[in-house]
């Protein structure tokens, strides 16, 4: 963050207050915004809701919600808060594992 001087250009040192070329001000470092609590809870809701459906074999609603919550984990990653991205990665893992099993399983039926 703030790594050049908006006004002259020069490269910053971290967590400097002012420029030291021209003495600008830098704004300080935005906070990390706030996670995005009502994404994170639909995403897992959508998870839950992919197993259920799985496990009673409606296969439509599951892959509607397997892909819906899968995306919501792309947008969570893609995120700056720490909460989101963890988020987001866990649930993508998860994606990645269950792409996995079907694998192996659409190989041992051939
Ligand atoms: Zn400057």
């Amino acid at each position: 963050m703030n790594a050049f001087c908006s006004q002259c250009g020069e490269a910053l040192p971290p967590d400097a207050a002012f420029c030291p070329n021209c003495r600008q001000a830098i704004p300080a470092a935005a906070p990390e915004s706030e996670p995005h609590g009502i994404v994170i809870g639909l995403m897992w809701l959508l998870t839950f809701g992919y197993f259920i459906f799985f496990s009673a074999k409606s296969a439509g609603m599951a892959s509607l919600c397997g892909v819906s919550s899968f995306g919501m984990g792309i947008y969570l990653v893609t995120r700056p808060n720490g909460t989101d991205k963890a988020n987001g990665w866990i649930r993508l893992g998860i994606g990645i594992v269950m792409g996995l099993i079907y694998f192996a399983q659409a190989t041992q039926r051939v």
